[in-house]
């Protein structure tokens, strides 16, 4: 008889006992004591640094951060799990100040190795093992780096320019008060408060909460609408200019280490491959019963099946789709349940969503939801527990490499999540089931790929305009165009749309990071392809993957899988996918439920 888990909080004793335990300071007093140590090793670093020196500095710093991450964890997760704790967030502050301290302590090692010449790097590089790709990554902007006294001058002009006017940007933002009428009363709200709203089932109210928000972030259009033209001007003047990237987007490419000619295919592919989208949101019309889909309805609930899963069938069912791809991976997800490292209760206070935290390579990681016993609530655990699992797996590498780099970060969190919507495809007879599994796999397609690809592309070309001294109103303009390009007759958009560019803060504050949840996403329906076509001879390049970690980069560990991320046709494969989901969709009988 198999064992059946409960629904319960985790357990962090792995980590300490409590934030005022003795241990706790035991472990301030630890790390206080290793940075200074560490500090004193300073004028070992030279050129001529024996390589058995260099690899112990590399082992001392291992350890210093492996404590960190202890400490920094305990306290993160005790907030995740109670937020409302006064003295988890007093602790939580101290916690982060010694951290930024520690962290600049450290540094001089850093800059001094991405300093140290080429001759010297690789001489040393050729000994450091697993920490190798760390190690090289340091050392990937050297290209670009300026002199000294150059970058201080960047560094402390930044404070008072780009940095200023991100601040400037969300304090604007932040400030916002959004009205809206609710059974006949206004209400106030907040930006998170009002887009709840975009979700609901009175059509009045989506298209109320839409308009409210372009009308109030439209208000002052010109104004943010400037202070973007002002960071993409800077961008330029530093990365092209200064720094000499090829293009305003190669400096976010070296970033994530993927090579400029990837993302120009993957930005293609999904260029094509609109129509798919458009093709989903005609099929979502007809559910809402509706003729038209407005852009206010993308995220419209269909109605919910009222199935519901106990937690510990679910959590069987789940291991159980692991099982079947491969018996370690779900061994490796027993193991979060066996160390208490799962927090799936509902709890006031306690945050809400899911994420996996991996502390280190020796510990299981901890996970955490808020189980409410819906499909939706099931493919979550799924989705965390593949997170999990791809940290253990990667456990042989160093704390620098075992994490994943972002563009792989959600590889087996949404193959595993797609393990268990397929086996849930198969055997659920319910067809509101099936039909809630698709339509979730299908919004969250769009969000992530979609809808991130084009703001991507829109980047690219507002960077361009900007540089040719486009206005407010052509950039706007050129939005709209973008939208029209996405959503071609599908969807009716309307007019207060063209502002929406200026309401996306990544765009602002990180330029061309959103399409690595184009990547992210669009690799792993890829993978997915290639597993329904492979079959058994697919799993062990897959867990290949998984077990690489971060110890090297995206390009080189998808290529030692033998896949080629350079080729339009890859990238086409998990286009396949959606469009099979679409298929899938499309099959099912509309109106019930
Ligand atoms: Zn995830």
């Amino acid at each position: 008889m198999m064992k059946t888990y409960p629904q319960s909080p985790w357990s962090l004793s792995d980590l300490f006992p409590s934030h005022d335990s003795p241990e706790m300071e035991a472990a301030f007093t630890e790390l206080e004591g290793k940075v200074a140590s560490f500090e004193t090793l300073c004028p070992q670093l030279g050129d001529e640094i024996p390589a058995d020196t260099f690899l112990d500095l590399l082992h001392r710093q291992e350890t210093i951060y492996a404590l960190a991450s202890r400490i920094r964890s305990f306290a993160s997760l005790s907030f995740s799990a109670d937020t409302q704790n006064q003295a988890v967030q007093t602790f939580l502050g101290r916690v982060d100040q010694t951290m930024a301290r520690v962290n600049n302590r450290l540094l001089f090692f850093e800059l001094w190795w991405k300093e140290l010449d080429e001759v010297h790097a690789s001489r040393l590089l050729s000994v450091v093992g697993d920490y190798r790709y760390w190690l090289e990554a340091m050392r990937l902007f050297k290209p670009h780096t300026l002199s000294e006294a150059e970058e201080k001058i960047v560094n402390l002009k930044n404070v008072t320019g780009v940095r200023a006017i991100n601040q400037l940007y969300s304090s604007i933002t932040n400030r916002y008060v959004f009205k809206v009428q609710v059974d006949g009363e206004t209400k106030e709200l907040t930006r998170g408060e009002l887009m709840v709203y975009a979700r609901h089932h009175d059509p009045q109210l989506r298209a109320a909460a839409f308009q409210e928000l372009y009308r109030v972030y439209g208000e002052d259009g010109n104004l943010l609408g400037q202070m973007y033209q002002t960071l993409v001007r800077d961008w330029h003047n530093e990365q092209v200019d200064l720094r000499h990237f090829a293009d305003p987007i190669s400096a976010r490419n070296l970033d994530n280490d993927i090579p400029d000619e990837v993302v120009t295919t993957l930005l293609e592919t999904c260029r094509k491959n609109a129509d798919l989208f458009q093709r989903y949101f005609r099929l979502k019309a007809r559910w809402l019963g509706v003729d038209h889909l407005r852009r206010y309805d993308i995220y419209a609930p269909v109605a919910k099946s009222d199935k519901r899963y106990e937690f510990g069938p679910a959590a069987e069912l789940v291991l159980d789709s692991f099982r079947h791809f491969n018996p370690q991976m779900a061994d490796l997800a027993r193991r979060v349940f066996e160390q208490r490292h799962l927090d799936s209760e509902v709890r006031k206070g306690k945050r809400s969503g899911a994420f996996c935290a991996s502390v280190m390579p020796a510990l299981t990681p901890w996970v955490h939801i808020n189980y409410q016993g819906h499909a939706d609530d099931v493919a979550t655990m799924a989705h965390e527990l593949g997170h999990a699992i791809h940290s253990m797996l990667a456990s042989s590498h160093s704390l620098f490499t075992f994490h994943s780099s972002l563009p792989l970060a959600e590889t087996a969190s949404t193959f595993g999540e797609m393990m268990l919507v397929d086996r849930l495809l198969a055997e659920e007879s319910d067809e509101a089931v099936q039909r809630d599994m698709l339509f979730r796999q299908m919004d969250d397609a769009y969000a992530t790929i979609l809808r991130q690809a084009y703001f991507a592309l829109f980047e690219r070309q507002a960077h361009e305009m900007v540089q040719k001294g486009a206005s407010v109103d052509e950039l706007a303009k050129a939005y709209v165009a973008n939208l029209a390009e996405q959503f071609g007759d599908a969807l009716e958009v309307s007019d207060e749309f063209r502002w929406e560019w200026v309401s996306i803060p990544h765009i602002y504050h990180t330029p061309f990071y959103v399409y690595a949840y184009t990547f992210g996403q669009l690799l792993v329906f890829s993978l997915y392809q290639q597993f329904q076509v492979e079959g058994d001879s697919f799993k062990p390049r897959y867990l290949k993957i998984l077990s690489s970690g971060g110890s090297a980069s995206p390009e080189s560990i998808l290529t030692q899988a033998g896949i080629d991320i350079r080729s339009a046709a890859f990238w086409q494969g998990g286009f396949n996918v959606i469009r099979s989901l679409v298929e899938q969709l499309e099959a099912l009988p509309i109106g019930k439920g």
